[in-house]
């Protein structure tokens, strides 16, 4: 343990989408595999108070924290590498920034001063950066800086890197900025001047880069390393090359290679061990090492992008190096699937996922394929709106009520089997009103959710408006559907399952933001094994 935080900031140059959350992530598991405790924020530049009122074609999956925070989906990389909960202090973004100061200025605790970017706005940036600091909780915090430099929303953000960089004083702070070293074919060559413009780019605004992470298709050779560590003001050992990778998970090891850490690490004044990575290589072992396969479907409607469902296909990872099985997702559009398309699409699959959503785009899609899979005992997981459409379906298909909906699809349905809470109805605001974060679940023994939690007293995290209508309970228990999981405060149903069939489970919450390399999630790792034996049962 040290006496003082150390914060490291990450800043990207020359492109978006280099990655610079899964190098934080994978630089802080190198500090943690040295007895670092260590947590990463994202700072994200855009005037949305979070991106929970953001479409995922805009910015991906929405990530939910155990404290209820929406957040950006870097957090559910840091959670997957460090296994360490985030919470709202981990993502800030200059809306929650900017509303806070104009807050203050109503309260009148700016004493009739003139409010300005510089100092009021850079010092709010400066409070939050240094919150999880002075907790006490963690000896280094990553502080990523979404955007690129240059970007006019971040000049205030990298303006609080540089005045933070004189308070904390010397081998306090560091920044590492990520950039592409791309490679023209034409040439064949890499080219370092889009590094060295993006460099000076970041000194316009005062801050010196102290290590280059360089993205690059090919191997750095020596002579680049020394040209980019010369015209960028950088120790040629403090020159990274970050090479592209099969997965994520092998980032890691690669940065220790480089010696990231130990750079990282001298610039700190921190002392440096060999990392201990075992339970990370047994589990990186088994993901590269499958001794055999099982195909999943993953009916949603943002499908055709791979960030909207980062969290499931993560946890499906993790899920199958625990059963030692590589599981490729076919990813299937709810909206072109129909009921006289579904066998074709759907009779190969050893599993069906249908997956989280709002709307009434795609839902019939979802609904046929919820029926297909029980009719033909196919291994099932819905999760929160794929839940609620089991129950759909159960409801139309077994009760026979016919056109039973959600009260989100269809206002007027004679059979609300899927209603909204009574917490929701007076909720004006879209913006963080949803019934968030974690909530407590009681699960019945003799289950499917039992057998795979080994427990009854679980925890998961939530993000939905509407619920399982206890009205319509006991009609839709009597006819083989059961309740298994309640929230014991509100009675909410959160697990159903159909015991008669081989593996039916729908929840009401969202496992796949528990789920880490260290601690794949129980209710993803049962639902591969089911259909892992539904396979070979074939
Ligand atoms: N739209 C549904 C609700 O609000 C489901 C939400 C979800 O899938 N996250 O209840």
């Amino acid at each position: 343990m040290i006496t003082h935080p150390k914060y490291i900031f990450v800043t990207g140059g020359v492109s978006s989408s280099l990655g610079k959350g899964i190098i934080a992530a994978s630089l802080a598991k190198l500090l943690q595999a040295q007895g670092y405790r260590t947590t990463i924020q994202k700072l994200d530049p855009y005037i949305n108070i979070d991106p929970g009122t953001l479409n995922p074609y805009e910015h991906g999956e929405c990530y939910v924290t155990d404290d209820g925070a929406e957040t950006d989906l870097d957090l559910g990389h840091y959670e997957r590498f460090l296994n360490v909960p985030t919470s709202q202090a981990n993502n800030v973004t200059t809306g929650r920034i900017y509303q806070s100061v104009i807050d203050k200025e109503r309260r009148g605790e700016f004493l009739g001063k003139t409010v300005q970017v510089i100092p009021h706005i850079t010092d709010e940036i400066k409070h939050r950066i240094q919150l999880l600091g002075n907790s006490g909780d963690y000896d280094i915090i990553l502080t990523e800086i979404g955007g690129t430099v240059g970007d006019i929303e971040s000049l205030p953000y990298i303006e609080a890197v540089r005045q933070l960089q004189w308070d904390l004083g010397e081998n306090n702070a560091l920044v590492i900025h990520l950039t592409l070293v791309p490679y023209l074919s034409a040439a064949g060559e890499l080219k370092t001047k889009p590094t060295q413009h993006s460099v000076k780019t970041l000194m316009e605004s005062g801050v010196q880069a102290d290590i280059l992470v360089c993205r690059t298709e090919h191997e750095l050779s020596d002579s680049i390393k020394t040209k980019l560590a010369r015209f960028c003001n950088v120790k040629k050992e403090a020159v990274i090359q970050s090479i592209d990778a099969s997965t994520i998970y092998d980032v890691p090891n690669l940065m220790l290679e480089e010696g990231l850490d130990k750079v990282v690490l001298k610039q700190l004044d921190l002392e440096s061990n060999q990392p201990d990575l075992g339970r990370w290589n047994e589990f990186l072992n088994r993901h590269k090492n499958p001794k055999g396969e099982v195909t999943i479907g993953l009916i949603g409607k943002y499908v055709e992008l791979q960030d909207s469902y980062k969290s499931i296909l993560e946890a499906f990872i993790h899920a199958g190096a625990e059963n030692e099985v590589k599981v490729k997702v076919e990813s299937i559009h709810s909206e072109y699937l129909f009921k006289d398309n579904v066998q074709e699409k759907l009779s190969h699959l050893d599993g069906v996922l249908v997956a989280p959503g709002f709307g009434e785009r795609g839902i019939e899609g979802k609904i046929d394929a919820v029926k297909y899979v029980r009719e033909n005992n196919i291994p099932f997981l819905g999760i929160c709106l794929g839940m609620q459409m089991a129950v759909i379906e159960y409801s139309r298909n077994i009760l026979g009520l016919d056109n039973a909906n959600s009260t989100e699809m269809d206002e007027s349905t004679p059979h609300p089997v899927i209603a909204l809470m009574e917490s929701q109805k007076d909720v004006v605001n879209k913006g963080g009103t949803m019934r968030l974060g974690s909530w407590d679940c009681n699960v019945e023994t003799d289950t499917l959710a039992y057998k795979s939690y080994g427990r009854t007293e679980i925890k998961e995290r939530h993000r939905h408006r509407f619920e399982f209508n206890n009205d319509y309970k006991a009609q839709i228990e009597a006819s083989g559907l059961k309740a298994t999981g309640y929230n014991p405060e509100t009675g909410l149903v959160e697990i159903v399952e159909i015991p008669s069939h081989n593996w039916f489970v729908g929840v009401q919450y969202h496992p796949e933001y528990k789920s880490t390399v260290a601690n794949p999630h129980p209710l993803f790792v049962a639902f591969v094994a089911a259909a892992l034996k539904y396979k070979n049962n074939k």
